[in-house]
């Protein structure tokens, strides 16, 4: 049987290959594998990476200043950590601030406390009228899980390599007048890969909107490099005051890709009148930042430098492992016609298209051969992929032979459930 593509097969020649694809399933299903490609976790070996945090730091308890970090205070986090990230950021160290141990936390009281209270530069607090989030499609379904919880209508945007269609969030910015808020991973995007071009942020920084219009800046994967082409930071904050707007964005990112997820620590960067409206409300939540956490951060990364070197060491783990998932869907799903899927140099994900309808079902039968993918849907709000073609690929965490064995037996789930799919199409 010699691959062609699946969608221009005749009828017989597709229902040979249904049954070849059926066989490679069987037999997988046979294997009686258990694997995981679920969720963007760093791997034990990433962690091992970090594992000086475990010692530091070593009785040492003053900051630069000489302040006793034992101790309540210092809200807006570690100077000396601020400084080190600030750079990579791009946000100047009098406006980032480091906190707790999430970012997703950070976004999510972000936007409670918006809601509550409103934000610089908004009359009424978000809550006073019914109110609506752009989406950026596919995206990251713990940002859709935050503007679900409150209520917040979420508007799916179309994006591609660049980043957001730009004429699509013009027109819905024009017509729609419950916006408040829109979700921007901006580099090595979540799970697409794109980073943003300069011309992107720029419309994004200067397009009208609400006053109390913002941009959620998930900025996390911004170290995060998979090759040597880097993109230029591009400085968020100053595009947004050159146009005007110096409050529409507000900058999150973490050290949980970089360190310890859940015991790292995560910034908020903004305008002047953002931050203190920040620390305000925190003022209210927490007499200050676990800033020996911070210190034992410090003392592990340094410097800028530091920071740039430590985040080689991820890239030399996780660039086998995307070149496997490329080589896996270049070998089993190109020749088919089976699918498309990014290429992206740096991140966490892969973001796999396969044939319209085939998405839920390739997912439903890798997992039941033992093979845990994200549910098909999850990249969109409220779970629903109009076309059921997307799958978030998370490579990360498996070591590479587990993860070579698990992309193989996902091709055959897929190719099956699009030999399934195309064929009752035609019954
Ligand atoms: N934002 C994005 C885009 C992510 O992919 C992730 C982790 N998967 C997070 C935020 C979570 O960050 P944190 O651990 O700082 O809460």
């Amino acid at each position: 049987l010699r691959p062609s593509p699946l969608a221009d097969l005749d009828t017989a020649a597709l229902r040979e290959a249904h049954s070849a694809f059926a066989r490679a399933y069987d037999d997988l299903k046979a294997a009686g594998l258990k694997l995981d490609l679920t969720r963007g976790k760093p791997s034990a070996e990433q962690l091992d990476l970090s594992d000086d945090l475990l010692h530091l730091p070593d009785g040492r308890y003053r900051d630069a200043a000489g302040t006793d970090l034992r101790n309540y205070g210092g809200p807006t986090g570690l100077a000396e950590l601020r400084a080190i990230f600030a750079d990579a950021l791009r946000v100047p160290v009098g406006q980032l601030l480091a906190l707790g141990n999430s970012s997703l936390t950070l976004m999510h009281d972000t936007i409670a406390f918006a809601l509550l209270h409103g934000v610089p530069g908004g009359e009424l607090p978000w809550s006073s009228r019914p109110i609506s989030f752009l989406a950026p499609v596919p995206g990251y379904d713990r940002h859709f899980t935050i503007a679900e919880r409150f209520g917040i209508r979420l508007i799916p945007v179309p994006s591609d390599d660049n980043g957001p269609d730009i004429e699509a969030v013009a027109s819905l910015l024009e017509t729609d007048d419950s916006i408040r808020g829109m979700f921007c991973v901006p580099v090595y995007s979540n799970p697409t890969g794109a980073v943003y071009s300069e011309e992107v942020v720029r419309a994004l920084v200067s397009l009208p909107a609400a006053d109390d219009f913002r941009l959620i800046w998930d900025n996390a994967y911004a170290v995060h490099h998979l090759s040597d082409e880097r993109p230029e930071p591009i400085d968020v904050l100053a595009l947004a005051a050159e146009a005007g707007n110096p409050d529409r964005p507000l900058v999150f990112a973490s050290t949980s890709k970089v360190t310890y997820p859940g015991a790292g620590v995560a910034f908020f960067g903004a305008s002047p009148a953002n931050v203190e409206w920040m620390l305000h409300n925190l003022s209210a939540q927490s007499i200050g930042p676990d800033k020996l956490n911070q210190l034992r951060h410090v003392e592990l990364l340094r410097d800028a430098d530091g920071l740039a070197a430590h985040m080689e060491k991820h890239r030399a783990i996780l660039e086998p492992k995307f070149a496997a998932v490329d080589a896996a869907f270049r070998e089993r799903l190109a020749p088919w016609g089976g699918g498309t899927w990014t290429a992206p140099s740096g991140g966490y994900f892969v973001s796999l298209d396969v044939l319209d309808g085939a998405a839920k079902r390739a997912v439903q039968l890798a997992k039941e051969a033992g093979i845990a993918v994200t549910p098909a849907g999850a990249t969109f709000p409220y779970g629903d992929d109009p076309r059921d073609a997307n799958i978030r690929i998370a490579p990360t965490f498996p070591p590479l032979d587990e993860l070579t064995t698990a992309l193989d037996g996902l091709c055959t789930a897929i190719l099956l459930a699009e030999a399934e799919t195309l064929l009752s199409a035609r019954d």
